[in-house]
């Protein structure tokens, strides 16, 4: 996919070094709802930005059930999680979007020439012309442990849910969790660190069966230390680890890698000044606008009488909104609709040969 950027989970503060990019639209979530967005406004010859949480497109379809099958989304009798943001997309390709993965969209404030300025965790910033909050359940962050003062570490000595694991060659580390993804890190990394030792607050892991098999194999051939507790203090190079039985393990370390999981977080977009009714943006069903001009809500983030959050109903959604934008974007210009089977010039930015 065409211009991306942004690795891993943004956490660092915000910085405004850069100047702002102008776009006429930003799209806040690259989930289903996001990606749809994108189609509608490049039909209508929009530009926009891309901004998700996650490292990767998808939203809940990846993240919550990749492999599941899904069975309504009109046209596919089948498809899975995954299949559906495959499709979505190559149908936005055409309109090379250009994606920021990694960083949470942090601030929203409106400009005196009635632009939108935007900020996110990485320090990138936006003016945007219109705002599509395609946000879902909140963005997908990673859960944090409590341990006291341990945010000092992060990124330093204490990565979470780190994307590569390059960096961690020749070193000793302790891989910090019971699902899948903690289970392949320690096993990727037998081959590579000096030691690797797996910490879970209990001896069972909810990963599977071959996986396990395969992390069990290892523990008992002595290549892979298994710690069962939670960890309670660190220093940045030893972690403390309590046992069941009360007990203090220490743990000397270059990197400690956790795994907690991710959660959804509604997080900053409480403070941007919408309305908000239950944890959703409230919108009219013309528009999908909020309660201020050019920001619209798309997607299970929004709310009005009869919402279903539904995929289907998000597409709709993202549909009127993206036309609803056309009288900011081009305030004199009259749009006609145009069908994408007949319309030459949707074929032209479609890319489409006859
Ligand atoms: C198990 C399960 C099965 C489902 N099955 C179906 C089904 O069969 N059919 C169906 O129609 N629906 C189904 N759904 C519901 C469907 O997945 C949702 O309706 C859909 O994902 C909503 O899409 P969205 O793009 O609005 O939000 P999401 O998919 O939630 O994507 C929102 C994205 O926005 C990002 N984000 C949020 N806030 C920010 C921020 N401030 N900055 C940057 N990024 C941000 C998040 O990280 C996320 O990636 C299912 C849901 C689940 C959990």
């Amino acid at each position: 996919m065409e211009g991306q950027d942004g690795q891993g989970f943004g956490a660092g503060a915000l910085s405004t070094s850069q100047p702002p990019i102008e776009t006429d639209a930003l799209v806040i979530g690259a989930g289903p709802v996001g990606l749809f967005q994108v189609f509608q406004l490049g039909l209508l010859e929009i530009s926009c930005h891309v901004v998700d949480a996650l490292p990767f497109a998808g939203g809940q379809c990846v993240q919550l059930y990749g492999d599941k099958p899904n069975y309504d989304i009109p046209g596919t009798p089948v498809t899975t999680g995954s299949g559906l943001v495959e499709s979505l997309l190559r149908q936005v390709e055409p309109f090379a979007p250009q994606f920021h993965f990694g960083q949470q969209v942090a601030t929203m404030e409106r400009q005196g020439d009635g632009r939108l300025l935007l900020g996110t965790s990485r320090g990138t910033t936006f003016l945007a012309r219109t705002v599509f909050i395609a946000a879902g359940v909140g963005a997908f962050l990673p859960k944090h442990i409590a341990v006291p003062g341990i945010e000092t570490f992060e990124g330093t000595r204490l990565f979470y849910h780190p994307e590569s694991l390059a960096r961690f060659a020749g070193q000793t580390v302790v891989v910090h969790g019971g699902d899948d993804e903690a289970l392949e890190a320690a096993l990727a990394l037998l081959d590579h660190a000096k030691a690797v030792a797996l910490l879970h607050r209990r001896d069972a892991f909810q990963a599977e069966e071959e996986t396990v098999a395969r992390v069990r194999d290892r523990i008992a051939a002595g290549a892979l230390r298994l710690v069962i507790g939670q960890p309670q203090a660190f220093d940045g190079s030893t972690l403390e680890v309590c046992t069941p039985d009360e007990r203090t393990v220490s743990l000397a370390l270059d990197a400690w890698l956790a795994y907690p999981g991710i959660s959804p977080r509604l997080g900053p977009i409480a403070d941007w000044g919408l309305q908000l009714a239950r944890k959703q943006v409230p919108v009219d069903t013309e528009k999908y606008e909020t309660c201020e001009r050019g920001v619209f809500a798309v997607g299970d983030i929004n709310s009005y009488p009869g919402k279903k959050k539904l995929i289907v109903c998000g597409f709709h959604e993202a549909t009127l909104a993206a036309w609803a934008a056309t009288a900011i974007v081009f305030p004199d210009k009259a749009i006609p609709l145009q069908y994408t089977t007949t319309s030459t010039r949707l074929h032209e930015l479609l890319g489409v040969k006859h």
